[in-house]
C-alpha cells in the first residue's frame, strides 16, 4: 500500500484496516507495520488516513450493530497505535428513522466508549451527502456530534468534497463561503483531513457518486482551488476517485501542475 502510494507520486495515503464492507480484521503484524512506518518516514509522508469500514453503523436501530460498530473501531484504533499520529476516518452513520438528534447523541455515546485519551490517533467524521438518513450531511450535525465528545484533542473531521456539494454547500462558486461556514459552525482548526472527488450530481443532490476530477459538477478548477487553499493547502488530501493505480497517479500529476509553486 504505501509502496504504491510512492510510485504513482503519493505524499499520503488511505487505507482500510479491515475488510471495507466486512467486519473481520487480519491480525496485526506488527513486522508489517513497522515496516509500513520505515516506508512514511523515509519518504516524508504527511498524516496518513485509515477508514472505517462502510457497514459501521454507531445510529443503527439495532443494539448488536451499534456494539460491532464500537467493536471495530476500537479494534481499529488500537491497531493503529503501532502507525501513531495519524487519523481514522469514518462516516457518522445512519439514524434510520429515530432521527437525527438520537443519531448525534449514538455516535458520541460511541467515541466516548472507544476513545483512550492517550490514544496517537485522532477520529474524524467525515461530512456526508445526506443521503437518506445519513447523520452528518450538515455542518450543524457533526458540531453537536463533536459538542458532545468528552476528549476534544481527539476528534476532527474530515471534509468530503463530493458529498459537501451533494449536501447544498456550493464550493465551485462560493468556497469561501463554505469554508465561513464551517468555520462559524465547526471551527475550522477542527477540519484535519480532505477527500477530494468530483461528483457525478448537482449541488444538493444528496446522492453521493464520486467522479474522476474533472468529469463532475465540481470541475477540476474548483478542486485546485480548494487543495491550493491557504487555509487547506497543509492538510492531507486523499482521492477517492472511480481510477485505478495509475488514473490516481495521473491525477495527483494533474493536480500538483496546476499548484502554485
Ligand atoms: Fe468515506
Ligand atoms: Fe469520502
Ligand atoms: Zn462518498
Amino acid at each position: 500500500m504505501a509502496k504504491t502510494a510512492v510510485g504513482i507520486g503519493a505524499n499520503t495515503l488511505q487505507c482500510f484496516v479491515r475488510n471495507p464492507r466486512g467486519s473481520k480484521a487480519k491480525a496485526a503484524d506488527p513486522e508489517d507495520l513497522a515496516k509500513c512506518r520505515a516506508l512514511l518516514e523515509k519518504h516524508e509522508f504527511g498524516p496518513i488516513v485509515a477508514h472505517a469500514p462502510y457497514i459501521m453503523n454507531p445510529c443503527s436501530k439495532d443494539k448488536g450493530i451499534r456494539a460491532l460498530a464500537a467493536e471495530m473501531m476500537a479494534g481499529d484504533l488500537a491497531l493503529m497505535e503501532h502507525l501513531p499520529g495519524n487519523y481514522y476516518n469514518f462516516h457518522p452513520g445512519s439514524h434510520v428513522g429515530q432521527g437525527a438528534e438520537a443519531g448525534v447523541k449514538m455516535i458520541a455515546d460511541m467515541l466516548n466508549r472507544v476513545i483512550q485519551p492517550g490514544q496517537k490517533t485522532v477520529v474524524l467524521l467525515e461530512t456526508m451527502a445526506g443521503k437518506g438518513s445519513e447523520v452528518g450531511g450538515t455542518f450543524q450535525e457533526l458540531r453537536a456530534v463533536l459538542d458532545l465528545v468528552d476528549c476534544q484533542d481527539k476528534a476532527g473531521v474530515c471534509l468530503d468534497t463530493c458529498h459537501v456539494s451533494d449536501g447544498g454547500y456550493d464550493i465551485v462558486s462560493d468556497l469561501e463561503g463554505v469554508l465561513a461556514e464551517f468555520d462559524r459552525v465547526i471551527g475550522l482548526e477542527r477540519l484535519l483531513a480532505v477527500h477530494i472527488n468530483d461528483s457525478l450530481n448537482p449541488c444538493g443532490a444528496r446522492k453521493d457518486r464520486h467522479a474522476k476530477i474533472g468529469e463532475g459538477t465540481i470541475g477540476t478548477e474548483a478542486i485546485v482551488r480548494v487543495i491550493s487553499h491557504p487555509r487547506l493547502c497543509r492538510l492531507p488530501f486523499v482521492l477517492e476517485t472511480p481510477e485505478d493505480d495509475a488514473g490516481h497517479g495521473a491525477e495527483i500529476r494533474m493536480l500538483r501542475s496546476r499548484l502554485p509553486a
